[in-house]
């Protein structure tokens, strides 16, 4: 039903492909991230929530909707979108054929999150799961406890004169946090200026957020020496960084949860929260489709599908991206802060 192309995972009889890498005809596209919704399709279908935020990061894409749960027929080929819990708008795509199903789910978490709509399990015959933390070390604290955590290291800083700067991706994670802070904020927050139009967008979309200011031309040293201010990782080492002396930096991201990967980086501190499923909400999610097939994708994907051919007794298999999220952006990506 569907096949792995050049461009991506096409289905033939409904005609479209599911976040293709390469332009196509008609892409169904699961969120906005870029890694899953790439420029130069000739139409695009998304969840409705998710139409904002992929307008702007595909300014001349043209975007219909869907409503989650809503069906659409295509030459036959049912198509429904499920809150995946990943970020705004971001959606599993549930494709029925001839009374078989698929669900592809895109990026995926388990945890609250109130910027989105939380994942909702669809029974389905076969499951393409992301993996992106999918190894047993990765188990995620509650948001609570690492925004407690965030909070005391901002004050901390604040304390000694320091600026607070923490790295997180642009879409999604920078928003979430501005969410989980709240009404918590008790110092001034800004942010970097290419995390502004997104942020606009879940203001619009009606997210509620810690009030946040944008990182301007003028603002230096003292301006910010109270502030927790939110980057993209690419902002890293620039001369923007210039305008924060004396800054103590950290990363927010599931990656955190491997001490090595911290030092190695040298980040003061490490911040492990996730839009991803940990190794758990991975389990637990495959188990809840009910499908006896699962396709694994992203990051740990051998290592997933071994787990559940041998202890689970799946049919499993899996299929390669171009593009390796989170977990790729320390090393290769996110020249733009957009991955993830
Ligand atoms: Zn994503
Ligand atoms: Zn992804």
């Amino acid at each position: 039903m569907i096949a792995e192309t050049s461009a991506g995972l096409f289905c033939e009889a409904g005609g479209f492909h599911v976040d293709p890498w390469l332009p196509v005809k008609r892409a169904v596209i699961t969120h906005a991230h870029s890694d899953h919704a790439r420029p130069g399709s000739a139409a695009y279908l998304c969840a409705e929530p998710g139409r904002a935020v992929l307008q702007r990061r595909l300014p001349e894409a043209c975007i219909e909707t869907a409503r989650y749960g809503e069906r659409r027929t295509m030459n036959g080929v049912t198509l429904s979108f499920h809150p995946a819990g990943h970020i705004l708008g971001s959606a599993q795509v549930r494709i029925e054929h001839r009374g078989e199903v698929w669900v592809v789910s895109g990026d995926y978490k388990r945890q609250a999150d109130p910027t989105c709509a939380p994942f909702e399990p669809v029974p389905c015959h076969t499951f393409v799961s992301e993996a992106t933390f999918g190894l047993p070390i990765y188990t995620w604290d509650t948001p609570r406890a690492v925004v407690d955590e965030v909070l005391a290291w901002w004050r901390g800083n604040r304390d000694e004169g320091r600026p607070s700067v923490l790295f997180c991706y642009v879409l999604g994670k920078a928003q979430r946090i501005l969410a989980e802070i709240g009404e918590r904020a008790d110092a001034p927050i800004h942010v970097h200026g290419a995390m502004c139009a997104l942020t606009e967008a879940y203001r619009e979309a009606g997210v509620a957020m810690a009030p946040a200011e944008r990182v301007t031309e003028a603002m230096r040293g003292k301006a910010l020496a109270r502030s927790l201010v939110l980057a993209p990782l690419s902002a890293r080492g620039t001369s923007w960084m210039r305008r924060l002396p004396n800054a103590s930096d950290a990363f927010a991201s599931g990656l955190m949860r491997v001490r090595g990967v911290r030092r190695q980086r040298a980040f003061d501190r490490g911040f492990v929260l996730s839009d991803h499923a940990d190794w758990g909400g991975l389990l637990d999610t495959i188990a809840a489709t009910g499908a006896s097939r699962v396709l694994v994708t992203h990051g740990w994907s051998d290592a997933l599908a071994r787990y559940l051919r041998e202890s689970r007794g799946l049919d499993t298999g899996v299929i390669r991206t171009a593009y390796e999220g989170e977990a790729g952006e320390l090393s290769t990506n996110g020249a733009d802060g957009s991955i993830e």
